[in-house]
């Protein structure tokens, strides 16, 4: 008897990332703002890098941004992705930085400061967020 494989591996969640992917599931991209200085971190963390405090809240980041920097997997193969496949460095229009696939554009369009906007999709079973150029036709995951 053979095992199934899953079409994507299931992101490793804790407790500082939980919130986030149950943010993804309902289409939401949330980062942490801190309950002291209130200033906003990502990716999530325990406590605050700039004043320790371990007082937190989620709150929505629009899903808007620009690309800070990027690379580009092609090895090893990933289940569910095609390679090659483009990662970038989004700093969001709040300030913070997130990672996420840059799938739908492709690889002569990217270009470091280009705009880029959140598109949640899902990836198999798994809820995700890729981000695109604003504007641009929706395509199928
Ligand atoms: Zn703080």
């Amino acid at each position: 008897m053979s095992e199934q494989k899953p079409s994507h591996s299931a992101p490793l969640s804790n407790r500082d990332f939980d919130f986030f992917y149950a943010g993804l599931e309902r289409q939401r991209l949330l980062v942490q703002r801190c309950g002291e200085c209130r200033s906003l971190r990502a990716p999530p963390s325990p406590a605050c890098p700039s004043c320790g405090s371990t007082v937190w809240a989620a709150v929505e980041a629009r899903g808007t941004g620009t690309l800070f920097s990027y690379t580009v997997h092609h090895h090893p193969p990933l289940p569910g992705f095609d390679t090659p496949h483009p990662v970038g460095l989004i700093e969001l229009d709040e300030g913070v930085r997130v990672v996420a696939g840059l799938d739908t554009i492709p690889l002569d369009r990217i270009t470091i400061g280009m705009t880029v906007a959140a598109e949640f999709i899902r990836r198999g079973e798994v809820a995700s967020v890729r981000f695109r150029q604003p504007g641009a036709l929706r395509e199928e995951p």
